[in-house]
């Protein structure tokens, strides 16, 4: 079987999809209507499947010290927080160190701040403890995009947060601030998204289906290219190089939507098709790539079996840096917890320290980012999807269901049961 993927043409579809693409918004469709376009150049009919999302929309926000000095700080809403007053909500200001339930018990009509995201149990006890509001503190350099999982404000309840820049947060800390007052214009509305879907018949053995997936939605202000028009413009070379080489099992490609505000596209595709799922046998996902400079990694949700494979194939193509166990914060995550393994091929370093900020953008990015992870994506897919016979079990190890339950549940706010073979 010949061929090979063409980073030239991969990086094109990358270029395409370099826009702010948020998640549920009109850029978001705008960019499953070009994969879609793509797909159907490539004489593959694609299909999109909507789902239901929360959407938030803001405007400004506002923290102004009270005491003992006076200034104004620009923050930022954070995602799905709620909206203060009009005029805002004055109130004690108080730093905290660690984010977590036993430091959050003397916040009580205060205003906290603090650097680090939240679980769901950090985030039910700063709500319980009746905090007033709270400061994310951004990294530093970088204004990074603040969001509670769309799950939290239901669950727990809704208070008002924003998110600021860290060299603005060092000011108000060393300063001593004690008093200021918040204002944050955010709203949340019921919208739509969609995950586009291609698949590639197999030839000998269709029920046999491997998923190939990334996601192609951004975050807020930025552009998205390691993050992730990268692993969605890979996806669309793989699935126009199968359409020429059609293999003995089906190779079905999935877009996701949404999987920046807690895997919504993924997790919404799982429960549709749950009857489906024990026909899946493996799941490759590509998230995070197109740096020029960086290097390959791959995170196996898988056996030790699965394992020992990649690091194999690694060795033989030269084109991996690292193989890991682990689960992977991605679309791969909806499909482990039918038991169902997964490798997560990404290329990490360079440009992709700017994820999840207005830095993500091309000019970090070149063809040649796609020809080793090309070369893997290619090789490993072309072997599974060949196999006389699967060579892997579904199921996964214990220690990996472990770090997969307190993921659904604390991260993504979920619940959570295991629904593949006990290992
Ligand atoms: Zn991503």
């Amino acid at each position: 079987m010949g061929g090979e993927i063409d980073s030239q043409v991969a990086f094109r579809y990358m270029k395409e999809l370099s826009f702010e693409r948020r998640s549920g918004s009109p850029e978001e469709k705008k960019a499953a209507s070009l994969i879609a376009g793509y797909l159907r150049k490539m004489g593959i009919k694609p299909r999109a499947e909507r789902f239901g999302v929360d959407v938030f929309s803001f405007k400004d926000a506002v923290f102004e010290v009270a005491a003992p000095y006076k200034k104004k700080y620009k923050v930022w809403p954070v995602g799905y927080s709620k909206a203060t007053p009009k005029g805002g909500i004055l109130a004690p200001l108080v730093y905290i160190d660690n984010p977590n339930p036993a430091t959050f018990s003397d916040v009580q009509g205060k205003i906290v701040m603090m650097e680090g995201g939240f679980t769901s149990k950090s985030y039910k006890a700063l709500v319980e403890n009746k905090a007033k509001g709270f400061i994310r503190i951004s990294a530093p350099d970088r204004l990074v995009y603040g969001k509670l999982s769309h799950t939290f404000p239901k669950k727990f309840g809704q208070i008002p947060g924003v998110t600021i820049g860290y060299e603005d947060s060092l000011e108000i800390i060393s300063k001593g601030a004690t008093h200021g007052k918040l204002i944050s214009e955010i709203g949340t509305r019921k919208g739509v998204s969609q995950n586009v879907v291609a698949e590639i018949r197999g030839r000998r053995l269709p029920d046999e289906v491997i998923i190939v997936c990334g996601h192609y939605d951004s975050v807020v202000w930025s552009p998205g290219a390691t993050d992730n028009a990268a692993g969605s413009a890979l996806a669309l070379e793989l699935a126009s190089y199968f359409s020429k080489f059609p293999p003995a099992r089906t190779l079905r490609f999935i877009w996701f939507g949404c999987e920046e505000v807690g895997l919504v596209g993924s997790f919404s595709y799982v429960e549709k098709h749950k009857k489906e799922m024990k026909k899946v046998k493996m799941v490759l996902n590509l998230d995070v790539g197109g740096s020029l400079i960086g290097r390959i990694t791959a995170v196996v949700t898988g056996n030790e079996k699965l394992k020992n494979y990649i690091e194999v194939l690694g060795k033989e193509t030269g084109a991996i840096g690292s193989v890991v166990g682990d689960i992977y914060s991605s679309d791969s995550i909806p499909f482990a917890e039918y038991g169902i393994p997964s490798l997560n091929l990404y290329r990490v370093g360079g440009g992709t320290s700017y994820i999840h900020t207005k830095g993500d953008s091309l000019i970090h990015c070149g063809p040649s980012a796609f020809e080793a992870i090309g070369k893997v994506a290619l090789e490993f897919l072309k072997r599974t999807a060949n196999a006389v016979e699967f060579p892997f079990e579904g199921g996964l190890p214990t220690d990996i269901q472990k770090k997969l339950k307190e993921y659904i549940t604390e991260r993504s706010g979920r619940s959570y049961e295991y629904k593949g073979d006990e290992k």
